[in-house]
């Protein structure tokens, strides 16, 4: 396990916080041992949350199922689980505070809209910006005016709402977070440019859920998987413009099958569910992903 760096007698709050759009995989009994794992060794608090502000991939049944698949795993966990579309107040509110600091604007582009502009822009490749998860939105609704989007708005048209990356950068100055792995990392506030901070269908993002989420839950060490690593710049960025205190994390590899790919929901026979009916002991499935 990565060592961290939190003192061996601090105890710590942390959380698994899975999306139920599809059954848990050995991936994900690993990153939730993780987290049990550190909780319980230092005295402190297990927290499950379930990430499901994507009200149409994310389906009751998934979150049933997870519950039950980490209590055969023989987990347990402190307090209320916490589903986040039952917290939307929550988000709006915070959504609010960020957008009477002038750091958010709407943002009308459609997926195709925005895939054209990039498309037109390739021409000048030194244009087009790149995050870690490839080219960043360009910005165009950034530069509409105020009576324009006002209009917009008022024809019914969908739109999104956007983090300000620059302006934002501006008002948060310098912020850093620590990472076990890693130490101290200075934030990028750019580096995934202005992010959605609202979805068209729900007054909230992953970004700032989670960000929400980890303040009001008190959580003091975030355990999740290497792929999210990045988006801590945009996490501990919020954290700073919110005013919350910036928790530490721990970013866990990821684990591979045989053939060196990352599990995935795809693979339906390295679910919980049908290693369990397979006839896979809790203990075995443990020990599979290294904690026997
Ligand atoms: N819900 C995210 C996932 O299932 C994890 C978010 C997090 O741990 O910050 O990948």
């Amino acid at each position: 396990m990565t060592a961290i760096s939190t003192p061996a007698d601090a105890k710590i709050t942390t959380r698994f916080a899975p999306s139920p759009t599809g059954a848990l995989h050995l991936g994900h009994a690993f990153s939730a041992l993780t987290a049990w794992t550190r909780a319980r060794q230092s005295g402190g608090r297990f927290l499950l949350r379930i990430e499901d502000i994507d009200i149409r991939r994310c389906k009751p049944r998934f979150t049933t199922d997870i519950l039950e698949d980490l209590a055969w795993l023989g987990l347990d966990w402190d307090g209320e689980v916490r589903r986040q579309s039952a917290h939307f107040a929550d988000y709006g509110r915070e959504l609010d505070r960020l957008t009477t600091m002038g750091l958010v604007y709407p943002c009308f582009c459609t997926r195709a809209e925005i895939a054209a502009e990039i498309a037109a822009a390739q021409t000048a490749p030194h244009l087009v910006a790149h995050g870690p998860d490839g080219p960043l939105y360009p910005g165009t609704c950034r530069h509409l005016g105020v009576e324009d989007r006002r209009d917009r708005i008022a024809s019914g048209r969908e739109f999104c709402l956007r983090l300000d990356a620059s302006r934002a950068a501006e008002r948060a100055g310098r912020y850093a977070f620590v990472e076990a792995a890693r130490g101290e990392i200075v934030g990028e506030p750019a580096l995934f440019g202005d992010v959605v901070i609202a979805r068209k269908d729900t007054p909230t993002s992953y970004h700032l859920a989670v960000v929400v989420d980890d303040h009001l839950q008190g959580v003091t060490l975030v355990t999740r998987g290497e792929d999210l690593f990045a988006a801590t710049h945009v996490h501990a960025l919020l954290q700073r413009l919110l005013g919350y205190a910036t928790p530490r994390y721990a970013h866990h590899q990821l684990l591979t099958d045989e053939n060196g790919r990352r599990f995935a929901k795809r693979d339906r026979s390295l679910t919980l569910r049908a290693l369990r009916d397979a006839g896979v002991s809790a203990g075995e499935v443990r020990a599979r992903v290294g904690f026997g």
